[in-house]
């Protein structure tokens, strides 16, 4: 199950480093992982360079830094884009260029220009959204606005002024190919004046430019299935950029971030967290309660426990999106040392502490097998 690594993980610095520290950190791991500089394993010096270099490239580029951070990095690296939340690599072919590359800027820096074929299908888009535990492990429905280029209204993503339709392009009468000489040789490449669409736009409408798309916002309903995890994709087909000139439109990933808990630390089905004990039920044993994604529970604590001993309450975990047993709910208890005694309990406490030094036996395992250590140590200095 393959991750992608976090790009400002990758060049070991903070999300908000500025463009001196990427540099610099770049700079160092760049030289650190040559693959000239390394020829014991010069394949995996390599790998790690190119990740690198392509973190790098996106996080020293303002835009693309910023698009980086509002959508993850779709596709950065191809070849890991497989198996998580049912996206098939096959999907994340373009959505580097799409996302990183021209498109992204025209759709949300304004700009507009060439380099773009006409009828292309639209772009994929990424949402990172952010869920917190109780979310992820039972799902929920969420409302998300994204930032997406809509099919033109006013004509209908042809491109062409209401009551005007695109007519034959006069170039390549409708073929969309024409036939170049280059020396001895013809070739056929495809239309400069149409862009291989076969038609032209000759009175363009007025609210998209003949893009046939328009920059707007939509809200979508997202179902979010019960188990998620951080790192998993939910596609939303057909919810992504719109095509160009009525072409398919893109899908949207949606990828999930689940937030620290205040009590439970997640690791995929199991939960775990700490439970403060008393120092009372810790020698004597006793039931205590603890808290649970569904409620509370009992937890059995067993007389002499230590601090730091864990305790399983079994089912009490998360069932994973992807199916398998419920996971287990991992307790490790920590001692507390009881505060603010008043001079009765002090009292108590002292002639407790006293009968235990007094009786001679064992009371104490990890003192005495830590005083058996130091013993072993100081005969050993001066031996
Ligand atoms: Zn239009
Ligand atoms: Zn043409």
């Amino acid at each position: 199950m393959a991750t992608q690594e976090d790009l400002y993980k990758v060049l070991n610095v903070e999300r908000n480093a500025s463009d001196a520290e990427i540099k610099k950190s770049y700079r160092s791991l760049a030289m650190k992982f040559h693959p000239d500089r390394n020829a014991d394993n010069p394949a995996a010096a390599e790998e790690k360079f190119k990740q690198i270099k392509e973190a790098y490239e996106i996080l020293s580029d303002p835009k693309k830094r910023a698009a980086y951070d509002q959508f993850g990095h779709a596709g950065v690296d191809q070849s890991m884009g497989g198996g998580r939340g049912g996206a098939g690599a096959a999907d994340f072919g373009d959505i580097f260029g799409d996302i990183f590359g021209d498109k992204f800027g025209d759709m949300f820096g304004g700009r507009r220009g060439g380099g773009q074929q006409a009828g292309q299908r639209g772009s994929d888009l990424r949402y990172n959204l952010e869920v917190n535990l109780e979310e992820a492990v039972n799902g929920t429905e969420q409302k998300i606005r994204i930032p997406v280029l809509v099919t033109c209204g006013d004509c209908s993503g042809s491109g062409a002024k209401k009551g005007s339709s695109p007519v034959t392009c006069s170039m390549c009468h409708g073929h969309g190919q024409v036939r170049m000489q280059q020396g001895f040789f013809t070739v056929q490449q495809a239309c400069p004046t149409c862009h291989g669409t076969g038609k032209q736009i000759k009175d363009p409408c007025a609210k998209c430019y003949g893009q046939g798309r328009v920059k707007d916002e939509k809200t979508l309903s997202a179902k979010i299935p019960a188990g998620v995890d951080t790192g998993d994709r939910i596609r939303l087909s057909g919810e992504g950029e719109a095509g160009q000139l009525g072409a398919p439109s893109g899908d949207l990933y949606i990828e999930i971030r689940v937030r620290q808990h205040s009590i439970f630390n997640r690791d995929g089905a199991n939960l775990s967290c700490e439970v403060p004990i008393s120092f009372a039920t810790a020698c004597l044993g006793g039931d205590i309660e603890v808290p649970t994604l569904g409620g509370k529970a009992l937890l059995k604590i067993p007389a002499e426990t230590q601090t730091g001993q864990s305790f399983r309450l079994r089912g009490k975990g998360v069932k994973q999106v992807r199916g398998g047993a419920i996971g287990d709910l991992i307790c490790k208890v920590q001692i507390e040392t009881p505060v603010n005694l008043t001079a009765e309990q002090k009292a108590l406490v002292e002639k407790f502490g006293a009968s235990i030094t007094d009786s001679g036996k064992h009371h104490s395992p990890q003192e005495s097998s830590f005083l058996d250590g130091v013993k072993n140590f100081f005969d050993k200095l001066k031996g």
